[in-house]
């Protein structure tokens, strides 16, 4: 239908001569899944701090926990961190802090008691 008189409609021409994208309904024909049909990733596992541990041999006063989580972690008269308020940041914030440390100094236990870093 481009003025072409031996140009016949295709599925899909319109009467303006204009093809369109193709309808779900076709592309579901095809076998092509459709984006709003695509199953979406489970949402990720929320993780509730419990607990937070020093480990004062391991902690070398590096301070990345307290860059990441000042109203976490302090350091002490003896340069080892210590946790002066383990509410001072919300549960993704105290682990980054955690995998902050190079020294996997701090241990983080979820409610249940059990250790979820590192
Ligand atoms: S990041 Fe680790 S080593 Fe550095 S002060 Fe904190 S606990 Fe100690």
């Amino acid at each position: 239908m481009n003025g072409d008189p031996n140009d016949t409609p295709k599925k899909g021409d319109n009467e303006s001569g204009i093809r369109q994208a193709p309808s779900g309904d076709y592309a579901r024909e095809r076998g092509e899944v459709l984006p709003e049909e695509k199953p979406t990733a489970p949402a990720a596992k929320i993780v509730k701090v419990g607990k937070i541990v020093i480990d004062r041999d391991l902690c070398i006063g590096a301070a990345s926990c307290i860059a990441v989580a000042p109203g976490v972690f302090e350091l002490d008269s003896e340069n080892k961190a210590v946790v002066y308020n383990d509410k001072g940041a919300d549960d993704e914030t105290i682990l980054l802090a955690a995998k902050s440390c190079p020294t996997q100094a701090i241990l983080v236990f979820d409610e249940d008691g059990n250790q979820i870093f590192p």
